[in-house]
């Protein structure tokens, strides 16, 4: 049974949606619901801020559009990100 509710984000599902705004292809209510995960969950927020160095990183390093090779080099820092944090939380 799913409960259809918006404001309730999975982390994962967010990530994705992350992608999305730092492409700027995020939506107002994409946004909006962002918004409202990164308040609740300061693990996003984190990724958040290390999703958004990595972009403009690779935005000033290849400054043309090569968008598949910034979404890869995104992905890696975020399981890297991912796993550092789940390791944090086993130990
Ligand atoms: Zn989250």
């Amino acid at each position: 049974m799913t409960d259809n509710s918006n404001e309730c984000i999975e982390c994962n599902e967010l990530l994705e949606l992350l992608v999305d705004y730092l492409d700027g292809e995020a939506t107002e209510e994409v946004r909006h619901r962002i918004i409202i995960h990164l308040q609740d969950c300061p693990r996003c927020t984190r990724l958040f801020w290390s999703m958004r160095r990595t972009v403009s990183y690779c935005q000033m390093e290849s400054c043309c559009d090569m968008p598949s090779l910034v979404h890869q080099r995104l992905w890696e820092a975020l399981s890297q990100e991912l796993e550092a944090e789940d390791n944090q939380t086993d130990a």
